[in-house]
């Protein structure tokens, strides 16, 4: 007697896949969400495998309690590329399998099947008159009613009550259904006609469809990037393109610029601020084929598009692409191998390249294709370099940049001050015993924000009181150091009291409405002076912004981490970029005590190249990426000894081959994170290949060491070290 089983992963953080006896009732494929008795609960998991096996073995085994799918959820190919990550990245399956499917797939009491198409529902003429006739005291049928009067409801964003109502205002013609959502859209424009430049581009990814090439498209700030991306759409349409941008507002900004050219039901956003129902909706459009541009962020990469015919990476070099906890992946590189597999072109494009892709196109693993001048007229800004050793900045701002600012009012246009600190100043100290106001849960200053007069960690959240004295030595004259917005909003306020100062940063930008307020105010001229971090170095568009000055960059140079020049180089660049988009010259003022600095004499020539081959030849010396692969092993722990002690036992489990470099475990840069003590091990090979072999079994043993409070995980291809 031979009866057949599943194998199923389920949401946990272990490696193992379990058996489970199948009903004779239930329709088991690969690929099906079910709901399994998994110790006292009962847990979500995905099917991998079905087998047969022997009454006799299946005995023990437990039943499937419930089956969530009729047709598996993901395709075949996204289970496979989900397989490579989970390889690759040495997470578990089933962890992996569930950080790709939207956040409503995951819940466990979700019954319904996910193939199950929501519906959308309008008012009818009949039903907008019946505004009246809806008793007073019937809130959800009031609140549902004035939903639909703003726009199209989703079923799966009704609860059980709302669904009720649905029902009943569908029989009494009130609403009814529409299965393609279609927004009045305003009529379409024509695409712009390519110059020379953008034309050669497009040419060259245009004729590769249908097989994997990968691309380099470096193309400065307003080289017209965005234009090609609208002409290979309309080329590659009816098939899908996939286009990864690395923040939800360059995702809503992507969807403007390109609903301008293609109707709206060809287009999705996917990103994790949609509201569930909409998210899956157009998931579900997107898998079934249905529209041919999906716009998201990186996990978007794991959409099931059944048609892809083009993969797009905007700002392939930001490190959002980054996932930095769970599936800790690199949605760029995925993306590399998605296509690779699929066998379509690919699209990397950046103003600023990531070294590694800049490496990759110069050993001609990626077509290179440059275009380094505006598509408008506008020339790129100057660079000046401010020496604050000779012009001193008391107040933050040397003068001569302040009579730059005062220029700019004069003849009305904007300026942005950048500073890539938020908060008042990044540390408050007395400078009579030395003491500094210090995380007691992280190993970091506190910052000092003026907004509600308080101290904060801005890694752990932890705040407290604004101090009055130093609880060292009772001084009363503690001195904030170093400048954040606030404290620059603060002065120029101050200093020119009849400007428009607006300060954009995480701590007011909160909220798309915010976000879009504020972009509105800029366009429309009602800000003059710009206080803000990198969140507006990013893609925006501002044709009266004339002047950049970089406040407070400086920092960054003495920074441990190998990345961070690159980073730095890039921010400035992007944020640079911003001046002088229009008709308007623009100009960038730097402020620096190091101005013979090669990063900052490359930003002066605009020289992304020269600057970029300065990084490889340093990181070729020091022996680091692209020359290396590398991964770290990471844990933390209650206290540090604890941490350290479990990193040297994961070192001599397992004798390192010739290949692979193991280095010695050491506290993390920053050793203390939200109550926990840090530490890493770091491992490399000039061999990706052999570095994976020996990943895989190392994880297995690490698997298997006693644990006593210490959380591990590995990490390959880290960001920071
Ligand atoms: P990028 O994406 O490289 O930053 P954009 O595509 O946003 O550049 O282009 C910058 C500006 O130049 C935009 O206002 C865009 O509409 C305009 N532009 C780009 N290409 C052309 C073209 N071929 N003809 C006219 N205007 C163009
Ligand atoms: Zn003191
Ligand atoms: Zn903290």
């Amino acid at each position: 007697m031979t009866t057949t089983i599943a194998n199923i992963v389920l949401d946990l953080p272990i490696p193992q896949a379990f058996s489970y006896r199948i009903k004779n009732d239930q329709l088991v494929q690969p690929g099906i969400r079910v709901r399994v008795p998994f110790g006292t609960r009962e847990k979500l998991g995905i099917v991998l495998t079905v087998e047969s096996c022997s009454e006799a073995e299946a005995e023990r085994l437990k039943e499937i309690a419930a089956c969530l799918d009729v047709e598996p959820i993901l395709s075949f190919e996204i289970m496979q590329l989900i397989e490579f990550c989970s390889q690759y990245y040495h997470y578990p399956m089933g962890a992996t399998l569930f950080t790709a499917l939207p956040a409503t797939f995951r819940q466990l009491n979700r019954r319904k099947s996910a193939q199950k198409k929501a519906e959308q529902y309008i008012l009818t003429e009949q039903g907008l008159q019946q505004a009246g006739s809806l008793p007073t005291q019937a809130r959800v049928q009031q609140a549902l009613w004035i939903k639909l009067k703003t726009g199209a409801v989703l079923s799966s964003d009704c609860n059980i009550q709302e669904k009720k109502i649905i029902k009943r205002w569908l029989e009494q013609r009130w609403i009814q259904t529409e299965q393609t959502k279609a927004p009045s859209s305003p009529a379409l424009q024509p695409l712009l006609a390519l110059n020379t430049a953008q034309q050669q581009v497009y040419a060259a990814i245009q004729h590769t469809e249908g097989t994997f090439s990968p691309f380099l498209l470096h193309g400065v700030t307003g080289s017209g990037k965005t234009e090609i991306f609208a002409h290979l759409v309309q080329h590659f349409q009816p098939k899908q393109i996939l286009i990864l941008v690395p923040e939800i507002r360059l995702a809503t900004q992507m969807e403007t610029r390109l609903r301008r050219y293609f109707a709206a039901h060809q287009l999705v956003v996917l990103h994790s601020d949609r509201p569930a129902g909409q998210r899956i909706y157009d998931w579900q459009q997107a898998s079934a084929g249905g529209v041919s541009v999906i716009i998201g962020t990186r996990m978007a990469i794991f959409t099931p598009l059944p048609d892809l015919g083009l993969i797009i990476v905007d700002e392939e070099h930001d490190s959002a692409y980054f996932q930095q906890d769970g599936l800790r992946y690199a949605a760029r590189d995925v993306a590399i191998v998605r296509a690779q597999r699929k066998n379509c072109p690919i699209v990397l494009a950046s103003a600023t390249p990531a070294l590694e892709s800049w490496y990759n196109a110069k050993i001609g693993r990626y077509h290179y294709l440059p275009l380094l001048h505006r598509a408008r007229k506008a020339t790129l800004p100057s660079v000046q370099l401010l020496d604050t050793r000779v012009h001193k900045t008391p107040s933050g701002l040397a003068l001569e940049m302040e009579a730059a600012i005062q220029q700019r009012l004069d003849i009305k246009q904007q300026s942005l001050i950048y500073v890539n600190r938020r908060g008042y100043a990044p540390a408050l100290y007395c400078h009579e015993c030395g003491w500094a106001a210090q995380c007691h849960r992280c190993s970091v200053r506190l910052v000092m924000h003026v907004s509600n007069n308080t101290l904060r960690c801005h890694h752990c959240g932890y705040q407290e009181k604004m101090k009055s004295a130093c609880p060292e030595c009772g001084n009363l004259d503690l001195h904030p150091g170093g400048f954040g917005t606030q404290r620059l909003e603060q002065y120029l306020r101050q200093r020119f009291p009849a400007a428009r100062v607006l300060r954009i940063d995480q701590d007011t930008a909160q909220g798309e409405q915010n976000w879009q307020s504020m972009q509105d105010a800029i366009q429309t001229g009602n800000v003059d002076i710009l206080v803000g971090t990198q969140m507006i170095g990013k893609g925006h568009d501002f044709p009266n912004l004339t002047l950049v000055a970089v406040v407070g960059a400086d920092d960054a140079l003495y920074s441990t981490d190998f990345r961070v020049s690159e980073r730095l180089f890039a921010q400035i660049m992007q944020v640079g970029g911003r001046a002088g988009r229009a008709q308007q010259a623009g100009q960038v003022i730097i402020q620096t005590r190091f101005p013979q600095h090669p990063l900052y004499q490359a930003l002066q020539r605009h020289d992304y190249a020269g600057y970029a081959e300065i990084l490889l030849s340093e990181r070729k010396q020091a022996g680091f990426p692209p020359f290396v692969y590398q991964a770290v092993l990471r844990a933390d722990a209650p206290t540090m000894d604890r941490a350290l002690d479990f990193l040297q036992q994961a070192k001599n489990v397992y004798r390192c081959p010739d290949a692979i470099l193991s280095f010695d475990p050491i506290p993390d840069n920053m050793p203390r994170k939200a109550g926990r003590e840090r530490a890493l091990l770091l491992v490399q090979s000039s061999h990706r290949k052999k570095l994976q072999e020996f990943l895989r079994q190392w994880a297995q043993q690490i698997y298997a060491l006693p644990k006593r409070g210490v959380h591990w995980h590995l990490d390959v291809d880290p960001l920071q070290l």
